[in-house]
């Protein structure tokens, strides 16, 4: 297991990086004695991850930056700096278990149980109330996206009202209490395109800290229905073929992976 004696800097969605970083590299640790010597006071430095051995700086969104450093959006390095899906102990996923864990240390100072201020468990990554013994781990939401395919060899993309710049995508969504992740891909494409899938096959997967989703990717064959975005979350939705697609999602993403793949692979 490859130990990161580093540190990073996060300020609500974005990397603080050096003036003089690059944006390539900004998905790399700083020198822990660089970051303690910047912000050291400025917020809580803690070791983020004791198997990793990272540590991270959360500032406050209202903070200014000191003189010499900039932020730049993690979404926004990750569509310069990656290439195909972020992977478990690359540069991508390593930042990422931080950001996740940052967040989570912030919403989990106060134990949701009886409502006293948590301590860190003496071993592992969880809090630990110290009046009610609740212990509390880092959340981690699975949402499933699908890249659904017809007999005409089209695939199914949808702009969804949230995205930027008229960008399609698969569809997705958020698995419910009491749900497979097989019955939350039928329920979201009925809900959100009005059509039927079956052959449902995991594709990959991808942690997607924003703030805390493990995406969970599959393929599935059309199976029925007339397309019919819902217009509320879904504006637009159609069946594109590979020679013109419109335009995809960064990469980075897992839904970026999935359209790759199958545009080369067929699959
Ligand atoms: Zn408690």
């Amino acid at each position: 297991m490859a130990v990161v004696d580093g540190a990073y800097v996060f300020q609500g969605p974005n990397l603080v990086l050096p003036h003089d970083a690059d944006d390539k590299q900004a998905f790399h640790t700083l020198s822990r004695s660089l970051v303690f010597n910047s912000f050291d006071g400025h917020c809580e430095i803690p070791t983020v991850d004791g198997e990793y051995g990272m540590a991270a700086c959360m500032l406050d969104t209202s903070a200014a930056l000191p003189k010499g450093w900039r932020s730049i959006p993690i979404r926004q390095a990750l569509s310069v700096a990656a290439r195909g899906i972020v992977t478990a102990g690359s540069p991508e996923g390593l930042l990422f278990r931080a950001y996740h864990i940052m967040q989570w240390r912030r919403e989990s100072r106060y134990c949701g149980s009886c409502g006293s201020l948590n301590g860190d468990a003496p071993q592992g990554l969880a809090r630990l109330c110290p009046v009610c013994g609740r212990q509390e781990f880092p959340r981690i939401s699975p949402a499933v996206i699908v890249l659904v395919t017809n007999d005409r060899d089209e695939a199914l993309l949808a702009h969804n009202a949230n995205f930027q710049g008229g960008i399609y995508s698969l569809l997705a969504g958020f698995v419910e209490a009491g749900e497979t992740l097989e019955s939350t891909i039928i329920r979201e494409l009925r809900e959100e395109v009005n059509i039927e899938v079956d052959t449902i096959q995991y594709a990959a997967s991808q942690p997607w800290p924003f703030p805390n989703s493990l995406m969970l990717g599959f393929t599935a064959r059309y199976a029925g229905g007339a397309l019919k975005p819902d217009g509320k979350e879904i504006l637009d939705a159609g069946w594109f073929s590979r020679d013109a697609l419109p335009n995809l999602p960064g990469n980075g993403s897992v839904a970026r992976f999935i359209i790759d793949r199958w545009v080369s692979r067929g699959t």
